[in-house]
């Protein structure tokens, strides 16, 4: 269950605290559910990398052209 603590008087809610404040102490010292995980996203292939491919794939082509015609 995912809850909103309060670390300095323990007070908790599966609501988050309005304005980051917990409303029994006024603390400002809040523990977040969603704090620590991150997930990254999918490894993009660059640009660079897209050109190059399509380099070497041209120079394969060029040279079965030049072996066979
Ligand atoms: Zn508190």
């Amino acid at each position: 269950m995912a809850a909103f603590t309060c670390l300095d008087c323990g007070n908790s809610t599966t609501t988050s605290f309005k304005q980051g404040k917990c409303p029994a102490c006024g603390s400002f010292n809040i523990k977040s559910p969603r704090s620590g995980k991150k997930e990254e996203s999918v490894k993009r292939k660059t640009k660079k990398e897209i050109v190059l491919l399509l380099l070497l794939w041209g120079l394969i082509g060029a040279e079965f052209v030049r072996r066979y015609l």
